[in-house]
């Protein structure tokens, strides 16, 4: 049985899956960068509006106050304290100090509560004067303690610096806004987080489908079903070539066990043809032994007779299994030994052994010189014999009229006869195996249905051709096409 949890953790461990978890993975690492940069500029740009808006303020104290004072001469102390007196009306709180960063003058936005105001390091305020201050500062406060904005402004007469005024509001106000950002930041992230863990799987399925048809497909293959192709999405991308290739694939399996199952027909078919073949030669000889056996005395008469017919028999079955083994040797794709052959002294030579006119057959040579092939010359004989003995046997009496010469840049070896030539239903199975034309079905004409067959084989293991053609009536033509040498 198995467990539940382990189907799970497999579930889990699904490309589909994984991949889900990594995107979900990067996204929230995005949203997360995304969030806190957002919070902190965000941040940045409250504060430094709200520091813009106090400056503001402060300036415009400022120029009202420089107006008032400007006709009267009082000491800069009671100058700056009538300044602090002005920006208290605005709910800044006020401070101002000295050229050495000494508090003078503190004026809280809220009467009385001198712990309103904040206090920076002693060095932010020296270097306020002596050199720029920051935009602004944050500082604790109040009681209880709380955050605030200050902001230095050093105070100049002309281009003397009197003193520094620091101004300074609680940023609870912004920190509220900021809250509110943030909850809003991380709400949408949250959605959107969830939104993605529920489509990313159908996406990804979706996009991965293929992949699963694929590998259902390639299980119907392996158990034998080679017709199973996967349907592909006419999309470019990496699964629609995967898809593409598996079909590639499972089309070449499919034709090279297509081969193979054709290649295994033809054998089966070639066995069966040859065990029936055998079988004639092999029963009558067990008929004569037979017949034999059965009487007590045979006269010499009989048994002259019978032994010269299982001569006949066991001669035809030798020439059979030759022929067998002829044809196994060249179909067995085994190159036969090819030597530079020049045709036409070996054309002459091998129709002078075959002494056809002896056999009471009229015959012409035209025979082009000059013609070399790379040839097996004791094979090529093979060929030409067969030919010269099916015109003897199909077309006797007829002139064969031999011809050697170069068409197409091939040599061609061609018999014509004039016999009665090949019925239009023959012709095109002549060259098969085991196949006999309807007048040679009678036995006494001999054939086994093989010359043919081997003709081809030879003249095939020669990387050539040979064609039959006949117009019945007229005589038949046989030619042998083989390939030149290239120059
Ligand atoms: P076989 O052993 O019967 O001669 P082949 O393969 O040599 O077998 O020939 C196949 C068939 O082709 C023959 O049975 C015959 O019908 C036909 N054939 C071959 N040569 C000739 C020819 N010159 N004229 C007419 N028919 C022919």
């Amino acid at each position: 049985m198995r467990m539940p949890g382990f189907t799970l953790t497999r579930r889990f461990r699904s490309l589909r899956w994984r991949l889900t978890f990594l995107y979900l993975g990067l996204l929230s690492m995005l949203l997360l960068v995304l969030g806190v940069g957002q919070y902190f500029a965000a941040r940045e740009v409250l504060y430094r509006s709200s520091a813009d808006v106090t400056i503001n303020e402060y300036q415009a104290v400022l120029t009202a106050f420089r107006r008032e004072v400007a006709s009267r001469a009082a000491s800069p102390r009671a100058e700056l304290q009538q300044l602090a007196q002005e920006l208290k009306s605005r709910r800044i709180s006020a401070a101002i100090f000295d050229l050495n960063g000494v508090p003078l003058v503190l004026a809280p936005a809220t009467l009385g509560a001198r712990e309103d105001i904040p206090y920076l390091p002693l060095a932010d305020y020296l270097n306020a004067i002596h050199q720029k201050p920051q935009p602004y500062y944050l500082a604790q406060a109040g009681n209880p303690p709380s955050t605030h904005l200050v902001v230095l402004n050093p105070v100049r007469i002309g281009a003397r610096a009197i003193g520094l005024a620091q101004l300074s509001i609680p940023t609870d106000e912004i920190d509220q806004t900021l809250r509110v950002d943030r909850q809003l930041a991380i709400g949408l992230s949250l959605v959107v987080l969830l939104l993605a863990l529920l489509l990313s799987p159908l996406i990804v399925g979706r996009a991965l489908r293929p992949l699963d048809q694929m590998s259902r497909t390639a299980r119907a293959i392996a158990a034998g079903d080679y017709s199973q192709r996967v349907s592909v999405a006419d999309t470019a991308d990496e699964i629609g070539e995967l898809g593409t290739a598996f079909n590639k694939m499972a089309a070449g399996v499919d034709a090279a066990f297509e081969v193979r199952r054709a290649s295994e027909d033809r054998m089966r078919q070639f066995v069966a043809d040859a065990s029936h073949e055998l079988r004639t030669p092999l029963t009558s000889i067990a008929g004569y032994i037979d017949v034999l056996g059965r009487r007590q005395e045979v006269d010499p008469v009989t048994l002259q007779s019978s032994l010269a017919s299982m001569q006949v028999e066991s001669a035809r079955m030798t020439r059979l299994v030759n022929d067998l083994l002829t044809l196994t040797r060249f179909e067995s794709g085994k190159a036969p030994s090819r030597r530079p052959l020049p045709l036409d002294a070996w054309l002459n030579e091998t129709l002078d052994e075959l002494h056809l006119r002896e056999q009471g057959a009229s015959e012409t040579r035209t025979i082009e010189p000059g013609i070399v092939v790379e040839a097996d010359p004791e094979a090529l004989k093979q060929v030409v014999s067969n030919l010269a003995q099916n015109a003897l046997k199909y077309a006797p009496g007829s002139e064969l009229r031999w011809s050697l010469f170069r068409e197409d840049g091939r040599a061609a070896i061609r018999l014509v006869d004039t016999g009665p030539g090949i019925p239009r239903s023959d012709l095109p199975h002549v060259f098969e195996r085991f196949y006999r034309g309807e007048k040679a079905r009678d036995r006494s004409a001999g054939g086994s249905g093989l010359g043919l067959a081997i003709a081809r084989s030879i003249v095939e293991a020669h990387q050539g051709t040979i064609d039959a053609e006949s117009e019945p009536g007229k005589g038949a033509t046989f030619t042998a096409w083989l390939p030149l040498p290239r120059a």
